[in-house]
């Protein structure tokens, strides 16, 4: 079955911690037990109606919701809050690490979180910050699953001077999911993400709201036909809306670099619409239907249909 996790014969880390049991914590901690790549999972979250969820469903060893204490004894942890949450989260488990850990975290930003987080941890502790690029528009405990990372990028970007063996230890883990792993600079991660996915959610905020606007005026003619692209729109504006704001005040200046390359490119589009100019449309839209067939062969999307929705449809 390809949607199967394969348990290793050996657990990668004795004791791993996740702080935060949202989409991607719960998703690591029930691929975590899945794969066998923890021998004890501890879930740490701040929220009370958090913590008594991911006791219900089962999803740790152990669940807390004193930070120190729940990172102590662990040879893993990995913050999976907020981005604008992390150096806060960092400062309180601090006391708690035990010298040889590695600290890491999901955010979708980088520069920031290292800058957030590097100077709370002492020495001794491994920080090698990560990215999976893998997710959706839902949040929550509930929200997660176990193969949310099969097939998916998992960036890592260590820190200058980092040890070696650690970064190694923390990719075999992401292997166990099914990720592929690639290695990069905070910076050039945060240049590459806000034009792949940062960019994309500010142009679906942007439109669910510019036709949310005119609603009022077209008496719900904007719902009703929705079928067209705007739908797509409206799943990825659907998105959390405190990851999504941590995400652009976190990674500003790429993502106002890419917003002012867009702009000029729209303005493009623009003027070829009011000459008349069909070759300059066509040949731009030939070239993004190429990219989309990349995709596809890449095996980061389905060629079905509606992306495959009809085909999840008829499983049912
Ligand atoms: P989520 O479902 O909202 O989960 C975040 C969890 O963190 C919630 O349980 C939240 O509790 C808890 N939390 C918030 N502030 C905290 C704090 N100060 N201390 C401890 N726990 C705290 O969010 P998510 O989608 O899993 O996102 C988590 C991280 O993954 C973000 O940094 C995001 O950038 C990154 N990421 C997300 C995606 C995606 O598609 N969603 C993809 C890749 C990476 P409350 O519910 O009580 O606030």
């Amino acid at each position: 079955m390809p949607d199967q996790l394969r348990a290793l014969d050996v657990p990668v880390f004795e004791r791993l911690t996740i702080i935060g049991l949202g989409l991607i914590g719960s998703s690591i901690a029930r691929a975590a037990r899945r794969a066998n790549a923890a021998k004890i999972i501890v879930a740490a979250d701040i929220s009370p109606d958090v913590c008594a969820r991911v006791r219900e469903l089962g999803l740790a060893d152990e669940v807390s919701d004193d930070l120190a204490a729940a990172v102590s004894h662990s040879d893993c942890v990995i913050l999976c809050v907020p981005v604008g949450a992390c150096g806060a989260v960092a400062a309180a488990m601090a006391p708690g690490l035990k010298p040889g850990a590695i600290v890491s975290d999901v955010g979708s930003v980088k520069g920031a979180v290292v800058a957030a987080v590097q100077p709370h941890l002492p020495a001794g502790v491994h920080f090698i910050p990560a990215h999976p690029i893998a997710g959706t528009e839902h949040s929550g405990p509930d929200a997660g699953f176990a193969t949310l990372f099969k097939n998916r990028w998992l960036i890592l970007t260590p820190v200058e001077n980092g040890d070696s063996a650690a970064t190694e230890k923390l990719a075999a883990f992401w292997k166990a999911f099914g990720s592929n792993v690639e290695v990069m600079d905070a910076a050039h991660h945060d240049l590459v993400l806000a034009v792949t996915s940062h960019l994309p959610h500010l142009i679906a905020y942007n439109i669910v709201g510019t036709a949310a606007d005119l609603e009022e005026v077209t008496q719900s003619e904007v719902i009703k036909f929705s079928a067209s692209g705007f739908r797509d729109f409206t799943r990825i504006a659907a998105s959390d809306p405190t990851m999504w704001r941590d995400v652009f005040l976190n990674n500003r200046d790429a993502v106002l670099e890419m917003l002012g390359r867009f702009n000029e490119d729209l303005s493009a589009l623009q003027r070829a619409i009011r000459w008349g100019d069909g070759d300059a449309l066509f040949n731009l839209f030939s070239r993004t239907r190429a990219i989309r067939r990349s995709i596809i062969e890449q095996g980061q999307d389905t060629a079905a249909p509606d992306f495959g929705r009809h085909a999840a449809d008829e499983k049912k």
